[in-house]
């Protein structure tokens, strides 16, 4: 398998870009080597410069759920873009997206379109903080919202990955208020609460974790997020940037007993177009500029575009519903790869809801940052470039959550499984 004009393409983009990319994920710094270069994508495969093709696990961290390159979503951003890509005024497409949203997550009755989930995030912590009155913030350890600077300590994904919590340039101010947490912890939840519950604006959460891998939270923790806020007038705000369409069309929550105050969605939402959005119960929202005070604003926001790749992948979702089909295929995955780890004798865990999923390179199941941290990287990223090498390309760190999409066959997941063993035996 040549990679020849990926390394060729990279040097150049080296030279002109920080590390080569444009986002950190994508640079393989965990596991090392040359990031390839795409061409094109269509369907469940990425093909790079070098022609060679891969079952992709990653579906652009996250938004892909229908597959790449999807006929409904390419027409509807066509015909968009036919009638102008933006005007800077409303458009009916911006409703109706709000609406789709709206009828499919449970606590969310208004929402605001943005450009990013971390844009997403920043505005729900600021509108927290507006409507309580209070500045402080809880985050839980390995969680990952985004690269807020309010946000970035103790976060996942790739800030995880490069082992920088706290990001030079983030002032101490900026996270001064912010209290950090081990996740599944209900005990550490009620013991911050009772010490300073009356100046904690909200607890800010991913309600399944993907962003330090997959990580499922306990029912105790999630019944505690939610008495504790409540009884401290403390906001939720469920972080389903990730979870948001992905393990069921209304989201986490729709999974879960708990409704949250606030609500941040990504990734599907836009449909491979950028895109975030924050929602909540109306008498929340409504503290929003231009009905109320706290300022948000955005040249781009809901943008035709955008709008259209959003709308067309959630009708997709809502009118014909992947969900029992990724269920399965992910459930093929998760038993498969559980196999063969066994059969080759690797000490590992597995965690998995529907279509997100990790294999941890860790004798016991994660359950917070602390057991997270205990992974054996070095295994993983052996692991990554065997199935590299035989087409499968999984996520660039053990800290990131694989996702099968619906253009995913039983025989995409075979041969995968089968990459799986052989690579796991050859350590
Ligand atoms: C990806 C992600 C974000 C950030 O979204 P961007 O669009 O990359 O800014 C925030 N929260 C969670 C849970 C995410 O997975």
């Amino acid at each position: 398998m040549s990679r020849e004009k990926s390394e060729a393409a990279f040097a150049q983009a080296v030279k002109r870009m920080p590390g080569g990319v444009n986002s950190p994920a994508r640079a393989f710094g965990a596991v090392g080597g040359t990031p390839l270069v795409i061409d094109h994508a269509q369907g469940a495969y990425l093909y790079d410069l070098d022609g060679n093709r891969y079952i992709d696990y990653i579906g652009s961290w996250g938004p892909m759920i229908l597959g790449h390159a999807h006929p409904e979503v390419l027409d509807a951003v066509r015909s968009a873009a036919g009638r102008g890509t933006s005007f800077g005024a409303p458009t009916e497409a911006e409703t109706e997206l709000a609406r789709l949203i709206i009828d499919a997550v449970p606590s969310v009755e208004k929402v605001r379109l943005v450009n990013s989930g971390t844009e997403a995030t920043m505005s729900a912590i600021r509108l927290a903080r507006g409507f309580t009155g209070r500045d402080r913030i809880v985050k839980f350890a390995g969680n990952y919202h985004g690269h807020v600077d309010s946000l970035l300590v103790a976060a996942g994904s790739s800030a995880a990955t490069l082992a920088v919590p706290d990001s030079p340039g983030v002032t101490a101010g900026a996270s001064a208020d912010t209290l950090v947490l081990a996740y599944n912890d209900p005990a550490g939840l009620e013991k911050a609460f009772a010490a300073q519950g009356s100046q904690i604006a909200a607890v800010i959460v991913e309600p399944i974790v993907g962003n330090m891998g997959c990580v499922v939270p306990t029912e105790d923790f999630l019944q505690a997020l939610r008495g504790e806020t409540a009884a401290h007038g403390a906001l939720l705000i469920y972080d389903e940037v990730m979870t948001g369409f992905r393990v069921a069309y209304g989201g986490a929550q729709a999974l879960q007993a708990v409704r949250p105050d606030l609500t941040t969605l990504g990734k599907i939402v836009g449909g491979g177009l950028p895109v975030g959005a924050y929602g909540g119960r109306a008498e929340i929202m409504d503290n929003v500029l231009p009905v109320g005070k706290v300022f948000q604003a955005g040249t781009l926001s809901g943008n035709p575009l955008a709008t259209a790749a959003g709308i067309a992948t959630l009708r997709h979702l809502r009118d014909r519903p992947p969900y029992q089909q990724l269920e399965a295929l992910g459930a093929r995955l998760e038993a498969g790869l559980r196999q063969a780890a066994l059969e080759a004798q690797v000490k590992h865990s597995v965690a998995r809801v529907g279509s997100m999923l990790t294999l941890f390179f860790h004798p016991q199941p994660v359950v917070d940052w602390q057991t997270a941290a205990g992974c054996d990287t070095q295994a993983f990223a052996r692991f990554f470039w065997k199935m590299i090498d035989q087409g499968v390309y999984l996520p660039c760190s053990q800290y990131e959550a694989m996702f099968i999409s619906a253009a995913h066959t039983e025989a995409d997941i075979d041969a995968t499984v089968a990459a799986a063993r052989q690579a796991l035996n050859a350590r």
